[in-house]
């Protein structure tokens, strides 16, 4: 798996240059299909007190079939759960397929081709699993450690947000899968 390192330095939030101590890893997914890793770094790579985005968003990585897009070091914390996990979780995003039909606020999918989809997913799924082994390793973390987004909201430490299990179920896989499979890997490393 490839990791390139491309770090938003024009986002409000590296400058920030506040460090963690990463306690969890949180799985997200962008709700924007077809944006692959590499165009997501110089997407996100702008500043909002300089007027050249609305949004005040900055996640560790994002990740495709492909490679990862590192975007900040691991311990620089992130602007990506909206809640108190920023000071505590890495956040990296899976980047999702194009062709996906979503209902107007971008909470659930309405339209979705699981076949045509099948080979992307099993790639990103398996992708993210080998990211969360090596942030595990690197920083002391087991499978346990490893949320996802809706999970987090759940805890009280991440907003009302629905990812990845909007997406995660179509392919038959959800977080308790994910975290066996991280598992897996991890036992055998
Ligand atoms: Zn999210």
């Amino acid at each position: 798996m490839k990791i390139i390192q491309k770090f938003m330095t024009r986002n409000d939030c590296y400058k920030a240059n506040r460090k963690i101590v990463p306690k969890g890893i949180i799985v997200h997914s962008t709700a924007t299909p077809g944006v692959m890793a590499h165009e997501w770094c110089d997407i996100m790579n702008k500043s909002y007190r300089e007027g050249e985005t609305n949004r005040q968003v900055c996640v560790h990585a994002f990740l495709d079939d492909e490679k990862v897009m590192q975007c900040l070091p691991w311990d620089h914390r992130g602007w990506h759960a909206g809640g108190s996990a920023n000071n505590t979780h890495i956040g990296f995003e899976i980047c999702e397929p194009a062709g996906i039909v979503y209902n107007e606020n971008r909470s659930s999918i309405v339209e979705y081709d699981v076949e045509a989809n099948e080979e992307y997913f099993r790639k990103v799924f398996y992708n993210a699993v080998l990211l969360c082994v090596k942030l595990c390793k690197m920083f002391n973390l087991t499978e346990n450690d490893i949320i996802t987004h809706c999970e987090g909201y759940k805890m009280g430490i991440a907003s009302n947000h629905a990812d990845v299990m909007h997406w995660f179920p179509k392919h038959g896989e959800d977080m308790d899968t994910f975290r066996n499979a991280v598992k897996k890997v991890l036992d055998n490393v």
